[in-house]
């Protein structure tokens, strides 16, 4: 086909070589959240830019802004071509009731990085030639939020959620095929690994006629995430609960369930049913804190786009007043908590509360929602 210009024509073939020139030089830029050490957020820098749109969690916050500053001067290192010692990677595992802020994290330290990011459910997953994804769809995503750019998803950050459900069904892997769960962990090793992926451009499920793209995950960092059910006690059992000496009345429960997970170890997620090779590429394990009515009151205030801060800029837009006073946010928390959703639920509880006020929005210019005037229907 002839396309015509003002003096000239120009064939389809020409036209998809100077598209792959024009393509190539765009992307030749170096994509990396820093070029030099001077660049690169310091550790502390990086919880100070989580702090804002996530509360407490402490612990986790400080290593996966270690973890995360130690990968990126990882990069920088690879670019030296002196360099004596190889550094390699560390995968991050986040172990944490639902709704405690893991996905949030991830997504807040990929945004503070600037680099690709996406996030993938493990249960979607399933051993290479069974119904459901193929482990390389992973890769897919993370390149699609890239543009298909190859050098930029390299870089990337991938959140694995609920990792906890591809453990091991069984002690005997043999007695029936567990291609859900360890066959999926046994195809993650692959990526995990760091090696050259070849990933189908689409997603899905692989046909012998696609082109495939040619991933190397050596440097993209790997955040799984998971709520661990029963891991407490896995926990508890091996370092003998009463060598502990909960016996003290004084330790409430919060304390004491937090001080069992500040315990964890590779040793109780084997027990778990994930496979020591895998375990072997998530050197780093952090757990997430339950969350608290105290926290939770704060989760509703303080981020920069908080629930409270959304639905008053909402309301805003119509001329109205909203207030919520302390009363109304702690009868939401005390309903949310009620849901056992983290702090998922309470938004759903917000949008329940505000139900009416949104239906005749316009109607009052000035609402103020204490503890004694908000309805909650269940
Ligand atoms: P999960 O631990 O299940 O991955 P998410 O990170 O998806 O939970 O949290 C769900 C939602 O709850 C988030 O989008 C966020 O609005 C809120 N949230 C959860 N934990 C926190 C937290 N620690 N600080 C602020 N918001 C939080």
């Amino acid at each position: 086909m002839l396309i015509s210009g003002q003096n000239g024509f120009i064939c389809e073939n020409c036209i998809e070589q100077a598209h792959t020139i024009v393509k190539d030089g765009a992307s030749k830029t170096e994509y990396s959240p820093a070029d030099n050490m001077e660049e690169l957020k310091k550790p502390k820098e990086i919880k100070v830019f989580l702090d804002q749109y996530v509360i407490g969690q402490d612990q986790a916050k400080k290593q996966l802004s270690i973890a995360v500053y130690n990968h990126y001067k990882r990069l920088l290192h690879a670019k030296d071509e002196n360099r004596e010692v190889e550094l390699e990677k560390s995968n991050i595992i986040m172990i944490g009731e639902t709704g405690t802020g893991k996905t949030l994290l991830a997504k807040t330290i990929a945004r503070e990085l600037n680099v690709p990011f996406c996030i993938v459910d493990a249960t979607i997953l399933t051993e290479a030639g069974y119904v459901g994804e193929d482990v390389e769809s992973i890769l897919s995503r993370l390149l699609m939020v890239a543009d298909y750019d190859v050098e930029k998803a390299e870089k990337g950050i991938v959140f694995i959620d609920e990792i906890d459900k591809i453990a091991r069904k069984s002690d005997n892997p043999s007695i029936t095929r567990d291609v859900s769960g360890e066959g999926v962990q046994q195809g993650l090793l692959k990526l995990l690994e760091g090696s050259i992926v070849n990933v189908p451009p689409q997603g899905g499920r692989k046909h012998p006629d696609q082109k495939y793209i040619q991933v190397n995950t050596q440097n993209i960092l790997f955040i799984a995430g998971g709520a661990f059910d029963g891991i407490k006690e896995i926990i508890e059992r091996r370092m003998n609960k009463q060598a502990i000496g909960f016996s003290s009345e004084k330790i409430n429960k919060v304390d004491e369930d937090e001080y069992v997970l500040t315990n964890i170890n590779a040793v109780d997620l084997r027990s778990f049913g994930l496979i020591p090779e895998l375990l072997g590429r998530f050197p780093i394990i952090t757990y997430l804190d339950k969350l608290t009515k105290e926290t939770l009151v704060r989760i509703m205030n303080e981020p920069k786009n908080s629930i409270v801060n959304q639905f008053v800029e909402l309301f805003k837009m119509d001329g109205t007043d909203l207030v919520f006073t302390e009363g109304a946010i702690e009868k939401i928390v005390e309903e949310t908590m009620e849901k056992g959703l983290g702090a998922r639920g309470l938004r759903g509880t917000t949008e329940k509360v505000l139900e009416d006020y949104m239906f005749s929005i316009g109607e009052e210019k000035n609402i103020v929602l204490t503890g004694d005037n908000i309805l909650i229907n269940r």
